[in-house]
């Protein structure tokens, strides 16, 4: 199975693909993780991109592209994928056809979890991650049940990302109101989106998006 989390920043599109994995075996290929890991290996790609990613703006088309149809290619065949801010352009949804189709996989849901912008400010700015094993926390919303020490493996190391200070957050989510909202009718044409309540408590997030794999 392949499908897509579509949502502005902040709708809990990696938590929920941080689960589906869990539960399914399935792959999630998120291009924010693979270009901040490309940033901080100090690739070409990673140079090029860095400055771009701290303004908020969005990286090339073609970069991208190349970034998934390489994960894509490492990764076993049956092994489904969870497509995790890709595509964020009209362009890169075309791409990402022409990729699965040349791999022999298609599309089965594009699922678009519906968020209030307002309060996505807050999600963002106050979210972080343990450093040694990425399990995500909030200052508000989920703090470690020890202070300091990570519930999952103990490390005690923490980090933010650069681009989650709220002018920044502000511009991601104008380049997804511009750009990415809009590749919504090209997947509706297609008959395979499915819109899930980005805002309600992350279980029930998950278990709508569990229903929707089921069918
Ligand atoms: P994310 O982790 O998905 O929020 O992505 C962080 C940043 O990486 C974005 O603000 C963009 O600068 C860049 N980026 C990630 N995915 C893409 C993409 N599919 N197209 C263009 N830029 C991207």
């Amino acid at each position: 199975m392949n499908i897509i989390l579509l949502g502005p920043p902040g709708a809990g599109k990696g938590t929920q693909a941080q689960r589906l994995v869990e539960r399914h075996g399935m792959r999630q290929l998120s291009t924010g993780d693979m270009l901040r890991a490309a940033v901080k290996a100090g690739t070409p790609t990673g140079l090029e991109a860095k400055a771009v990613m701290e303004r908020g703006e969005l990286v090339s088309d073609a970069i991208v592209s190349a970034l998934i149809g390489d994960e894509l290619d490492a990764m076993g065949a049956d092994t489904g994928a969870i497509f995790d801010g890709y595509p964020r352009t009209e362009a890169q949804a075309r791409s990402l056809d022409e990729i699965l189709a040349a791999r022999g996989r298609k599309l089965d849901h594009v699922i678009e979890l519906g968020v209030d912008e307002d309060a996505l400010v807050e999600r963002i700015t106050g979210r972080y991650t343990c450093a040694t094993c990425g399990k995500g926390y909030h200052d508000t919303f989920e703090q470690p049940k020890v202070p300091g020490t990570c519930d999952k493996c103990g490390g005690t190391e923490f980090k933010r990302r650069p681009d989650d200070n709220a002018e920044t957050v502000r511009t991601r989510m104008a380049e997804y109101r511009a750009k990415t909202a809009p590749i919504l009718p090209f997947y509706e044409a297609q008959g395979i989106v499915s819109k899930v309540d980005g805002m309600a408590e992350m279980d029930a997030v998950t278990d709508a998006l569990e229903s929707i794999l089921a069918n």
